[in-house]
């Protein structure tokens, strides 16, 4: 019934509940539940473009400008296309895949058509 949620520093699902917090076994990061629990799917959890309009899994989106993708030297050049986008949690929100690869993306630099 209770579904501990994965690290959100490291992404590792080792974690367990201390207290009021959740702790990662893995990096030892610990946050607090109250947090953990807005940051459930549902309201709450609303994405939205570089124009306010709200993101869903499956839209697809252009991006308003050039985004260079770190640790490589590939640069995603504004005006390109993704289809069939899907939302997921945490900085970069939205998992975009094109052709150059699969990239996590800020929903503020996308637009939704
Ligand atoms: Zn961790």
């Amino acid at each position: 019934m209770s579904n501990i949620p994965a690290c959100p520093q490291c992404a590792m699902e080792n974690t367990y509940p201390d207290g009021a917090n959740y702790v990662c076994a893995d990096c030892g990061y610990e946050w607090p539940m109250v947090e953990a629990a807005g940051a459930e799917e549902g309201e709450g959890a609303v994405v939205k473009d570089a124009n306010g309009n709200v993101l869903a899994d499956g839209d697809s989106v252009v991006l308003i400008k050039d985004l260079k993708v770190k640790g490589t030297s590939i640069t995603l050049k504004v005006g390109t296309k993704v289809k069939s986008i899907r939302l997921a949690g945490g900085d970069h929100e939205v998992d975009c895949k094109m052709d150059a690869g699969s990239f996590m993306l800020k929903a503020c630099f996308l637009r939704k058509v």
